[in-house]
């Protein structure tokens, strides 16, 4: 089994309900959540809104391969109403926000895990070490 951890944020509508529809589909989609960060409140991070985000990481055990794990992030965002993520590389208000933080292979849980770059997919998330809103909820999990 792979252990993942992602994270989680929210900054429209219901965020409470958000977060908790996520984590059901993560649980359904996904693979088994083992672990599971208090919901966070953080002001937004790279652009201007009035909405605050309510931020969480998870770590979870799964079968998933990378892509196929970003396929079914995607798809989870996608099935929550995101229509679009960042335009122009210009951040926004989102229902959904799902990040792959870490992956670790086959239980191997030494340093911070696979090293994966391609355009598409870059792990171990590269700005999560500069996010509070991402370091916060994942030291609780760690
Ligand atoms: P954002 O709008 O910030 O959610 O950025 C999403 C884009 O980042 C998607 O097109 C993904 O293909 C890409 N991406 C690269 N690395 C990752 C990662 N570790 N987790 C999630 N998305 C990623």
């Amino acid at each position: 089994m792979n252990i993942v951890y992602l994270s989680l944020g929210t900054n429209l509508g219901d965020k409470e309900k958000n977060l908790k529809d996520a984590l059901s589909q993560i649980q359904r989609r996904i693979g088994t959540i083992k672990a599971k960060s208090a919901f966070i409140e953080t002001q937004p991070w790279g652009f201007e809104s009035d909405n605050n985000f309510l931020n969480a990481a998870v770590k979870v055990e799964t079968i998933l391969e990378p892509m196929t794990l970003l396929d079914e992030c995607q798809l989870i965002e996608k099935t929550m109403g995101r229509a679009k993520k960042s335009v122009n590389g210009v951040y926004k208000d989102r229902i959904i926000d799902i990040d792959i933080l870490m992956y670790y292979k086959d239980g191997d849980i030494s340093g911070d895990g696979i090293h994966i770059n391609t355009p598409r997919l870059t792990i171990p998330h590269p700005l999560m070490n500069e996010r509070d809103f991402v370091l916060i909820p994942l030291k609780q999990i760690l």
